[in-house]
């Protein structure tokens, strides 16, 4: 039995203050101790949260740069992000693929990357409506997971967090149903492994958490909007 993962990525959202403002909220409350929690902020926040939040709550970033150094304006590494405690980093959101030019190559090296520096990758994929429309999800979730999971191995697999986030819905309401998202994380435990923990991401609420769950291969949820308030995350990892 896999131990349900909530994931928190609050995208470019809360600065400093109110990131910590939030983790006082929070670590007001127990959690149930067979969950595991993990707060993605902004790099701004990230040694910030970790001394506020118990050993117990994991720390990731949002993205990396696959390179360990060098010539890149703006960009954060992981040698930075191990400096602060971080334990996780999402790579390939599909904001980062749609914004920021990041494609299954640049994926793979940052996962590689990821895995040197003992950081977990939360590796996300998914289809666009469109694709989805044309039938193309299944083609398109497994060419971006074997992408992903090239030179890995059997170990390094089992020890990947998938997140799969229909792009259409993200940030619109509109969550995949059980049965769609559960298709896909069958499709998805076919390619990786038994101890894969593959996460479900887009529109995620305390209302729809319990039903995505019941499904057999959804080990968790990868939050945006509903992670922000401290109430509805809570909510949502005590389904
Ligand atoms: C996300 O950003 O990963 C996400 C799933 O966002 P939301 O929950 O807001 O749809």
């Amino acid at each position: 039995m896999i131990q349900p993962l909530f994931i928190a990525n609050w995208k470019m959202n809360k600065t400093v203050a109110e990131a910590e403002t939030f983790c006082r909220a929070f670590v007001q409350q127990p959690l149930p101790i067979d969950r595991t929690v993990v707060v993605c902020s902004p790099f701004t926040a990230l040694a910030s949260i970790r001394q506020i939040l118990p050993n117990t709550i994991g720390v990731g970033a949002q993205t990396m740069h696959q390179a360990d150094s060098g010539a890149f304006t703006g960009e954060i590494s992981a040698p930075m992000l191990v400096e602060l405690s971080c334990q996780y980093v999402i790579i390939g959101h599909s904001e980062r693929r749609q914004y920021f030019a990041e494609t299954d190559a640049t994926v793979h090296e940052k996962i590689l990357t990821a895995l040197r520096y003992n950081l977990k990758p939360i590796v996300c994929v998914g289809e666009l409506l469109v694709q989805r429309q044309n039938n193309e999800t299944e083609t398109v979730v497994r060419t971006q997971i074997q992408a992903a999971m090239r030179e890995l191995s059997t170990d390094q697999i089992a020890n990947l967090v998938i997140a799969y986030e229909p792009v259409w819905a993200i940030g619109t309401g509109l969550a995949a149903t059980p049965e769609q998202a559960q298709a896909v994380h069958a499709l998805i435990r076919s390619l990786t492994s038994a101890q894969t923990r593959i996460l479900y991401g887009g529109s995620v609420t305390p209302e729809n958490i319990t039903s995505l769950m019941a499904q057999p291969d959804i080990n968790g949820g990868l939050v945006g909007g509903a992670s922000l308030d401290v109430q509805k995350f809570l909510q949502i990892i005590n389904y």
